[in-house]
């Protein structure tokens, strides 16, 4: 279950919000991963290293971008070192606001990946389609095209220290959430991607999660999918009594 706070959160709201979700994620059977504003990378991890000691699964800490190099002059950016320094184990990679406004493509994704992987991070990859190319049915090209290009050339052992993200454009940040079904038939069709490149080991270990307007009314019939192995979670994660609901849904 993964909370990613885009652009929202001082370093004591977050610290704050930790306290307030650490005992649900205690009791949870699943990893709760947190995804803050860069300059609160560090007092989050801080503030998680507590909470991990009480839960198996726990509590981790994720950047939600880092550049493809691991240092140079490119003002504004943050590599992977720099995140693994600061208490990240993962990081989130080619968010569809990334793509939109900042011009992330498929290639600059893929070097991401392969960045993330040196720095020992684990890389959420998000794929997904918007809502003009699911009209004219091209969800599985896209989908395969993005799949392929982020994990291009890659050995099968990088490939399973990888997590995948689900996250339709036209369901993130909408409140338009994708019924289970879409949910489950997608994640089906993406782990088939992961199978043809791979192989069926790495393809049913492979952990594929749903992002796109989850919300505690919705979390539940989407996470008892087969394919859908947990969920990222934008604006419902900013409030922390709706997403200690959603982790214990979880
Ligand atoms: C996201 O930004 O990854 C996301 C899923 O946002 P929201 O939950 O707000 O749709």
């Amino acid at each position: 279950m993964i909370a990613n706070w885009k652009m929202h959160k001082t370093s004591r709201e977050a610290v704050d919000f930790i306290a307030r979700i650490a005992p649900a994620a205690a009791a949870a059977r699943c990893l709760v991963i947190i995804a803050p504003a860069f300059p609160s990378l560090a007092a989050v991890a801080a503030a998680v290293q507590g909470s991990a000691e009480t839960s198996a699964h726990g509590l981790a800490v994720a950047g939600q971008n880092l550049h493809w190099e691991a240092e140079g002059a490119f003002t504004g950016e943050v590599s992977g070192p720099m995140l693994a320094d600061a208490g990240c184990g993962y990081v989130i990679i080619g968010h569809s606001e990334r793509r939109q406004y900042f011009g992330e493509t498929d290639e600059t994704v893929h070097r991401k990946v392969r960045a993330a992987l040196a720095a020992k991070l684990t890389p959420i990859v998000c794929v997904g389609e918007t809502q003009a190319q699911r009209d004219e049915n091209e969800t599985e090209i896209v989908l395969r095209y993005q799949f392929e290009r982020a994990f291009w050339g890659m050995e099968e052992a990088d490939f399973r220290s990888c997590v995948l993200a689900y996250e339709p454009v036209w369901a993130i940040g909408t409140g338009k959430v994708a019924t289970p079904d879409i949910a489950e038939g997608t994640q089906r069709f993406l782990r088939h991607c992961a199978r043809n490149v791979f192989g069926s080991e790495a393809s049913e270990s492979l952990t594929i999660l749903y992002g796109g307007s989850v919300t505690p009314a919705n979390v539940r019939g989407l996470l008892e999918q087969p394919d859908v192995d947990g969920a990222l979670v934008g604006s419902a994660s900013l409030d922390p009594t709706s997403f200690a609901a959603m982790i214990r849904a979880c």
